[in-house]
């Protein structure tokens, strides 16, 4: 590869719109590099592919909303099916939602599509609801996200466009010179040049860090999943249920309902395990909420990373002190439905463009918040 290249480290959802962005802008000597022999193996795949844009920040809106317009209508060729299954979002909020609610739905391209839900219908669009029906709204286009065609979509056209895909390939160490980084040494010793080095490995990003001499840091929080068994009575067609106040959402998935509790305990990133207690918890939080749900019993049980930085925003750009170093990371639990937005403003700085709208500077790692905070 060129000594001018960039070099992208983790083959996630993050790597991987990031590669497509750079080869899609004609960037040359483009290498993604994944240790697994399989991409997206962690986070990407072990998330609830849920498309929500009501996020905690205008930054991270912003992202999702550009997301959510790429998975309605991504470029010609990027996917044989659907990317988006718009089968509509209800969210639940708090007493104080209805002003933060506000204020999303006026940044939505469409607002109208968000609009509340009685008790009625909410009843009639989620039989199996139990739980309080006050403060609901109904989100018509948002839904559930097809990640294994959008990871398939983004490589395929980074491949394309000139990106070498390499999957076994773990990064173990950079090569650091007074200028700042210059490549990285593989874990088999291979030696790898480029002038741009850009960091997206999900909750490893802080052994990253460290390793590069960063004062970035990272939190990786576990969060678990389960999937009850196939019950005939669950209709495919149902929306997403999510409500903030209970901690808890819902969606069907392989016939039965996939739920979780919004548990999230800090861990280090390879002791990222399953605990059964927490799966204890997921189904009593479920029975009192959605009645009848734990009747078919738990078919599946895993726990993912979801990773954050001091101010739990995302990190997109530059590294605040090492030079070459480049991030998009602290994806949290937003990262597929952000990803488009994220590979775009990743592949700008890489570009040198030194984007500087208000999400750019929101998302930027040399923001004080961080910096100061690390
Ligand atoms: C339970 C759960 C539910 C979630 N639900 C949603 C949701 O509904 N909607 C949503 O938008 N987001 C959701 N998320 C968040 C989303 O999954 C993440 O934000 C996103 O997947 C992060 O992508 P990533 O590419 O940064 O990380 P990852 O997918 O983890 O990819 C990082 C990659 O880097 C590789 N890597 C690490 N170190 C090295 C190295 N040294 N050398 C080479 N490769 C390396 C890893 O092997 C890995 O493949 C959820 C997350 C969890 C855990």
């Amino acid at each position: 590869m060129s000594d001018d290249g960039t070099l992208i480290i983790g083959g996630g959802i993050a790597g991987a719109a990031t590669a497509w962005h750079l080869a899609r802008r004609g960037a040359e000597g483009v290498v993604l590099l994944e240790r697994e022999r399989d991409f997206g193996a962690h986070a990407t795949a072990q998330n609830a592919a849920i498309l929500r844009t009501f996020t905690e920040g205008d930054a991270t809106g912003a992202l999702a909303h550009e997301t959510a317009t790429f998975l309605m209508d991504p470029p010609d060729g990027f996917s044989e099916v659907p990317l988006l299954d718009p089968k509509g979002l209800i969210l639940q909020l708090g007493a104080s939602g209805d002003e933060e609610l506000a204020r999303w739905r006026a940044t939505k391209p469409d607002p109208d599509a968000v609009r509340p839900l009685d008790a009625a219908e909410l009843q009639e669009r989620f039989p199996w609801y139990s739980g309080p029906t006050e403060g609901a709204w109904l989100v018509e286009d948002e839904g559930e996200i097809d990640v294994a065609a959008l990871l398939e979509g983004y490589l395929r056209g980074a491949r394309e466009a000139g990106c070498e895909l390499r999957a076994g390939a773990e990064v173990a160490r950079f090569i650091k010179t007074t200028n700042g980084i210059e490549g990285v040494v593989l874990s088999d010793g291979e030696e790898l040049r480029a002038s741009k080095v850009i960091v997206c490995a999900g909750g490893w990003a802080g052994d990253l860090a460290r390793e590069a001499g960063s004062t970035l840091s990272f939190e990786p929080r576990r969060r678990h999943l389960m999937v009850t068994s196939a019950d005939e009575a669950v209709d495919a067609a149902w929306p997403i249920f999510w409500s903030q106040p209970e901690a808890f959402y819902t969606r069907p998935e392989s016939g039965g309902m996939l739920l979780c509790a919004c548990d999230e305990e800090v861990v280090a990133p390879d002791e990222c395990t399953v605990d059964h207690e927490v799966g204890e918890r997921i189904a009593e939080k479920a029975a009192r909420l959605v009645e009848g749900v734990m009747n078919a019993g738990c078919a599946h049980l895993w726990a993912g990373m979801r990773t954050f930085t001091s101010d739990d925003d995302f990190l997109i750009g530059p590294d605040p002190d090492v030079d070459g170093l480049y991030w998009a990371a602290a994806l949290g639990g937003h990262g597929v439905s952000c990803s488009a937005g994220v590979g775009r403003l990743a592949a700008e700085h890489i570009l040198g463009e030194d984007p500087s709208d208000d999400t750019a500077r929101a998302l930027d790692p040399r923001r004080s918040q961080v910096t100061q905070l690390s």
